[in-house]
């Protein structure tokens, strides 16, 4: 049985006083809550909200981290950093990075590696354009993508790790895939996986992201292989993040 996951990253968003409103009321409503709840804030409101979030059910997770362990790297958190800061998660390889910073697959390998090698549970993002999947490249994609961690992290890594099938046509767009769409990719991901371990593909949480709301979360992780959400936009609204994870759950 995977237990499902719900993940808010709030990327560029959120200044002191609103996060500590916000994670109030996430700690009130999320207590009870059966699936697991991680919120990845700004690195700077780390500490803070890490603080806050002690002795709750809900886990800290970073957005990004550098894939050198120390030294000279002006601008970049190490792992090691992260976790004492209280993290638990790291995104990785989110579409955002990949478009916008020019992260390839070799650098999210990297950083994916440095993650578990400070303790930390990966959040590895996959997912292809709306040009790929008009090309009916999806899965040469998202298969090119997964393989990359794999080739350099092996596959045990991904026993310590989550998948977040994120098309990025979906993200912060309001369109998100059909159901349909995100089980079909979800089931390439698990069986692309479990061809090398089938163990570790069956047990692999397998999140989907892409303009999630509480009035399309359940029928996207009603899908067999959908085992939660990597949620954006929709984590920055108390009652509608809390409705996302009963919707998981
Ligand atoms: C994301 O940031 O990973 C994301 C999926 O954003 P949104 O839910 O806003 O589409």
């Amino acid at each position: 049985m995977r237990r499902p996951v719900v993940a808010g990253n709030w990327k560029m968003h959120g200044m002191r006083a609103e996060n500590a409103r916000l994670v109030e009321a996430l700690i009130e409503g999320a207590d009870d809550a059966s699936c697991e709840v991680v919120i990845c804030p700004p690195f700077v409101y780390l500490w803070e909200t890490g603080r806050q979030l002690k002795d709750t059910t809900i886990a800290l997770g970073a957005q990004s981290v550098c894939a050198e362990v120390q030294g000279a790297f002006t601008g970049e958190v190490s792992a090691a950093m992260l976790k004492d800061a209280g993290c638990r998660y790291a995104i990785v390889g989110h579409s955002e990075r990949r478009q916008l910073y020019y992260e390839d697959d070799a650098l999210v390998a990297r950083k994916f590696v440095a993650a578990q090698a400070a303790g930390l549970v990966p959040i590895l993002c996959v997912g292809e354009t709306l040009e790929e999947r008009d090309r009916g490249v999806t899965e040469d994609v998202i298969g090119r993508q997964l393989d990359a961690v794999i080739a350099v992290a092996g596959v045990t890594a991904l026993a310590r790790a989550i998948v977040a099938y994120e098309p990025v046509w979906a993200i912060g767009t309001g369109k998100t895939a059909t159901p349909d769409q995100a089980q079909a990719a979800h089931a390439f991901i698990r069986g692309r996986v479990a061809a090398r371990d089938a163990n570790i593909g069956g047990g692999l949480r397998l999140l989907y992201g892409g303009s999630v709301k509480a009035a399309n979360a359940a029928e996207l992780f009603g899908k067999p292989d959908v085992d939660g959400g990597l949620v954006g936009g929709a984590s920055l609204k108390a009652d509608e993040f809390l409705r996302i994870c009963a919707a998981a759950t």
